[in-house]
């Protein structure tokens, strides 16, 4: 059965995890410096299609006492397609229902981590029909993101990327919204941002739990496990690949120093697992 939703425990945290969507990339977009022969033995050893690279979709509930925080929101759902400069998009986030079948109300999360702003991991903050979906929820962004995608430095991305930003997050500026500045910020209780960028410009990565378990979620920094074993490959979708490749290493150490567990939100779903470190070199070890 495909499994949707997966349950741990990070510190005092409840933890569910969704799985909003499947989606799937192109060795070619996701290595797009590697050497040919060295990238398809690699490939092999994940048993991996380069044309057909499954990846998830998720977004993540903490919930502790009257705290119910979600970190980034899917792709959103639409029961009509949208229609984008001729193209049509459909958009089947599988978010809203998964928590409605966990019993959670969206009026009743508390807090929403954004840990930047492309489509997969905004395009649920409002419905199609321009509704806020977590309209009692406080909405936490990196100041830095925020700047990018509300200036011309973002006019050269692509055109659809802007309009998930101008139908998700432009009108939370009427709401309620903490801008996060500095590395190593809290957020919410039990949950600190650590500056990530280079995939994006104000990307964040968050350290989630307490004293006794930490985990860290990496969101981007690294879209499949061969990031973490090859830190030199580079991926299309990372806007500055040599910040990118700063952030791996910052995230890799912080890990290993602090033995934290990692959720990567593109690997095999629910991507929980370790980076294995070898001298200066990593392996990603899924959770068993
Ligand atoms: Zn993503």
């Amino acid at each position: 059965m495909d499994v949707e939703t997966f349950k741990c425990k990070i510190g005092g945290f409840d933890c569910t995890i969704f799985k909003d969507l499947m989606f799937k990339y192109q060795a070619k977009d996701y290595f797009i410096n590697a050497n040919e022969n060295e990238l398809d033995i690699a490939l092999k050893s994940y048993n991996t299609n380069p044309e057909n690279i499954p990846s998830p979709y998720i977004a993540m509930l903490l919930q502790k006492g009257g705290q119910k925080i979600l970190i980034d929101s899917g792709i959103g759902f639409s029961e009509e397609p949208i229609v984008f400069k001729g193209k049509t998009f459909v958009l089947k986030g599988k978010l809203k229902q998964l928590l409605e079948k966990e019993d959670i109300n969206t009026n009743d999360i508390t807090d929403v981590v954004i840990t930047h702003f492309h489509p997969d991991h905004i395009g649920g903050v409002f419905s199609s029909e321009g509704k806020l979906l977590f309209k009692n929820a406080k909405f936490h962004i990196h100041r830095d993101e925020w700047d990018f995608w509300h200036t011309s430095k973002s006019d050269s991305q692509p055109p659809l990327f802007k309009f998930f930003v101008e139908k998700n997050i432009t009108p939370l500026k009427n709401g309620n919204l903490n801008f996060i500045t500095q590395d190593y910020q809290q957020v919410c209780d039990g949950v600190i941002s650590v500056n990530a960028n280079g995939h994006t410009k104000g990307q964040i990565a968050l350290i989630i739990g307490d004293g006794n378990e930490q985990l860290l979620y990496i969101s981007d920094a690294f879209l499949h496990p061969l990031h973490m074993e090859k830190l030199d490959w580079q991926t299309n979708y990372d806007m500055d690949h040599k910040k990118a490749k700063q952030t791996r290493i910052k995230l890799l150490e912080l890990a290993d120093k602090e033995s934290m567990r990692i959720n990567a939100f593109h690997f095999d779903f629910p991507g929980l697992g370790f980076a294995e470190r070898n001298g200066e070199k990593w392996k990603w070890v899924y959770e068993k």
